[in-house]
């Protein structure tokens, strides 16, 4: 089954999220004109709270759904399920925000199967139609309904990018982690802890995510930074808080977690 949350329309208010650059327009213009977006950009850095708060902004439910490599075209359109003793129909996660007209964000699409790119295309050009080949029905996308996918190209093996016949259907959005007097604002925000160690927690940061591509496969993530951040907000010492949110989720290497060490006690 697919991991979906749905957030309803109406909700207090927007989720806060702080714009890198002009993303917000963007997104808004592409979902006035019903185009497609592509958020791309490594994980943690705010492809998934930026849909949460300019679907709240939009005045649009939002469907998101983790894709993993056994979901299934079948998980996102629906699939007929025994209810009491009878067959029935049931809408996945997708049919339901082409009837509705909301937005569906498929978070790390190029994890899927093959054949939910397939169902996709339909979607993304000028028909926006999903044909349900189970019941028969080729529904036509409600005025409002956007599709939104993400993909990290940083990590892929070079069988799971997305293929150009793919990709060009989408307007693409760059994203990075945020430039680092943004990240303080962001992590003093999220965690609010006092902005002098948060500065800090941001520069060790910078010098983790320069050692990519040398010793660490990805950098540190803007969501480990809040993580850890939050950790020494409730009285941890910055040293485990950093330890445990920003050493190890990046290595199991115990000479690479030393050399890390090094660069807290450099910074701290
Ligand atoms: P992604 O979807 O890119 O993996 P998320 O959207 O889940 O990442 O971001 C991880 C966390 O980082 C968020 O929960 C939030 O705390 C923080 N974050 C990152 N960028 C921003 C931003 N621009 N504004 C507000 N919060 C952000």
């Amino acid at each position: 089954m697919e991991a979906t949350t749905i957030t309803k329309q109406g909700a207090a208010t927007a989720p806060y999220y702080l714009p890198q650059s002009d993303e917000c327009s963007v997104f808004a213009a592409a979902h006035q004109n019903g185009l497609p977006v592509l958020l791309k950009g490594p994980t943690g850095c705010g492809k998934t709270r930026f849909v949460a708060h300019m679907a709240e902004k939009l005045g649009r439910k939002l469907y998101t759904v983790a894709c993993h490599d056994d979901l299934a075209a079948a998980d996102l359109i629906g699939r007929y399920l025994l209810k009491g003793g009878e067959t029935v129909w049931v809408d996945g996660p997708l049919t339901r925000a082409v009837r509705e007209g909301a937005i569906c964000y498929l978070d790390e699409v190029v994890e899927a199967r093959k054949d939910v790119t397939v169902v996709l295309h339909p979607l993304t050009d000028d028909r926006r139609t999903l044909p349900i080949d189970r019941t028969g029905e080729e529904l036509v996308a409600t005025p409002g309904f956007m599709l939104v996918a993400s993909y990290n190209p940083g990590y892929q093996n070079i069988l799971k990018t997305l293929k150009p016949s793919t990709r060009q259907r989408f307007l693409s959005l760059e994203f990075d982690f945020p430039a680092p007097e943004l990240e303080v604002d962001i992590v003093t925000q999220e965690s609010k802890l006092d902005r002098e160690t948060v500065k800090s927690l941001v520069r060790l940061a910078g010098k983790l995510r320069a050692l990519k591509g040398q010793d660490l496969e990805e950098g540190v993530s803007t969501r480990l930074v809040v993580y850890a951040a939050t950790l020494i907000a409730q009285g941890m010492s910055v040293q485990r808080a950093v330890q445990t949110a920003m050493i190890e989720p990046l290595t199991d290497d115990d000479d690479v977690k030393r050399g890390l060490q090094d660069l807290v006690v450099v910074v701290f």
